[in-house]
């Protein structure tokens, strides 16, 4: 009989990521970055490619593409050096990208990513910086080029600031590339070296992966472009190393391509853009002087590093005692977490932590609002813990005064006074304990005979009597002193 020979397949996976700097002017000239401005407004001799124009380093960009660096624990190179990557696309008047190749700002470095399966350590290769091209706008109804009727050029993009992000290998499932792709996201956002919305278009990712060899060499790669969300990078990275297992298994190899992920219909496809060998005939760029790194600057850059996401979480962990979930949710945006402390200082952390990362992120995230922009400020999530805190109100009804001061913005006690969501006192509550037990004899008995079951009945019917204004929990408390049970 025939055995055939089991075969595990291991995926293989590294990501490049290009960040818009945050930079209030573009990379070359003076020129304002902006996003959703009317086309071609931001523009000049320099950013449009016209012959003869020189370019000058924004130093800005220069720095936070450094502080990123180091914010992965990169080395920063002493000498830099801007070379020109030469093509030909309608995007790119001058027909060459001013970019790094040779000598990067940055390189060594890594992100520390847990996944399901434990912390993977993901490497960067190395960190560089370049100009964005301008935007093609395809006119006709499909908004992309295939079945335009034309095509118009906004250079509003133009010379923006990009960092380019290249990682090792080392990622051993989509899952770790989504996380990786989450991890750095934070970090850029946490040093402001680039606000990293990827829905302005500034953060771009695409992803190579391909199925390690049986002798455990790494086989042929394909490249996964177009990707416009962490949840799709993670799709079409499944879907695409199913493709290629299924490749394998028939007896084929992999080809090295370019792929297009489809979420809709889940199917990844083969772009035919780029199948000639790319040779950008790389040369340094003679318009602009190497850039030189003295210690002293990178140490001050060091020093001007905030708190990291990582260690933010695992003090987050530590102080508050926080889960690593829960640690996770509010550090992973700057404001939200600046918003627990501000909380958590006044108020029980733990329960501050429900509230903000259950139940205001819920709100926030139905109503699509930002934190920022929330009308439940700090001091009114301190005012209303602090009324289910000391007994006022239940939580439930708490609940209902968050949504509600969500909506107006008014203090939690205005909303509990005006619509009557105080919890009873002791001695209210016992009247109508003493009422329901009356005109509920026979249950009444029951539990004084032992059936506890029944008591649960009689707190229903003092919870409905108070209209939720009670603590369930002081009222079986009251129910069993009258009933002795
Ligand atoms: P190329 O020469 O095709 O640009 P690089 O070695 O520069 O390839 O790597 C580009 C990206 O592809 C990097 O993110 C790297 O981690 C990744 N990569 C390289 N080899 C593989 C492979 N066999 N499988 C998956 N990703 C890979
Ligand atoms: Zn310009
Ligand atoms: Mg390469």
């Amino acid at each position: 009989m025939e055995t055939k020979e089991r075969r595990t397949y291991q995926a293989v996976i590294g990501l490049e990521f290009h960040a818009h700097v945050a930079t209030r002017t573009k990379m070359f000239c003076g020129c304002r970055v902006a996003y959703g401005d009317p086309p071609n407004t931001h523009t000049c001799p320099v950013c449009l490619g016209h012959p003869g124009a020189l370019p000058v380093i924004n130093e800005r960009a220069v720095e936070l593409g450094v502080m990123a660096g180091l914010a992965m624990g990169c080395e920063v190179a002493p000498r830099a050096v801007f070379a020109r990557k030469n093509y030909f696309y309608p995007d790119l008047p001058k027909g060459y990208q001013i970019s790094q190749y040779e000598e990067p700002i940055c390189t060594g470095g890594y992100i520390d990513v847990p996944t399901s399966e434990g912390t993977v350590r993901v490497r960067i290769q190395r960190l560089h910086l370049e100009e964005d091209t301008a935007k093609n706008v395809h006119v006709g109804t499909s908004g992309r080029m295939h079945g335009s009727t034309g095509s118009l050029i906004d250079f509003n993009r133009s010379g923006t600031p990009l960092m380019e992000i290249v990682t090792e290998p080392d990622i051993p499932s989509p899952e770790a590339a989504r996380e990786t792709a989450v991890r750095l996201k934070e970090i850029l956002q946490a040093v402001g070296a680039s606000e990293a919305d990827m829905e302005k278009g500034q953060l771009r990712c695409e992803a190579n992966v391909s199925i390690r060899n049986p002798d455990g060499s790494f086989g042929t790669k394909t490249e996964l472009k177009n990707i416009n969300s962490f949840r799709f990078m993670e799709r079409g990275l499944l879907r695409e190393l199913r493709r290629q297992r299924e490749v394998l298994e028939a007896g084929g190899q992999v080809q090295q391509r370019t792929m297009h992920y489809d979420p809709e219909g889940d199917e990844v496809y083969e772009t035919r853009s780029k199948e000639f060998a790319e040779d950008y005939r790389y040369f340094p760029e003679p318009d602009l002087l190497p850039l030189e790194f003295t210690e002293a600057w990178i140490n001050e850059l060091r020093s001007r590093l905030p708190e990291l996401p990582e260690a933010m979480r695992a003090r987050f962990v530590e102080q508050y005692g926080l889960s690593e979930y829960d640690a996770g949710v509010l550090t992973s945006d700057r404001e939200l977490a600046s918003y627990y402390e501000k909380v958590a200082f006044e108020v029980d952390p733990k329960q501050a932590a429900n509230w903000i990362s259950g139940d205001l992120r819920a709100l926030l995230n139905e109503a699509g609002t930002e934190i920022s922009d929330t009308k439940v400020t700090p001091q009114r999530m301190i005012e209303l813990i602090g009324l289910v805190e000391n007994g006022t109100i239940s939580r439930s009804a708490a609940k209902d005064v968050l949504a509600r001061i969500f909506e107006s913005g008014e203090s939690p006690s205005a909303v509990v006074e005006r619509e009557g969501l105080a919890q009873m006192g002791a001695d209210e509550l016992s009247g109508v304990v003493e009422e329901v037990i009356s005109a509920n004899p026979e249950e009444a008995q029951r539990v004084r005979e032992g059936d506890k079951k029944v008591i649960g009945f009689l707190i229903g019917q003092v919870m409905k009597a108070t209209r939720g204004n009670a603590d369930g929990g002081q009222v079986r408390e009251i129910l069993m002193e009258r009933l002795g049970s």
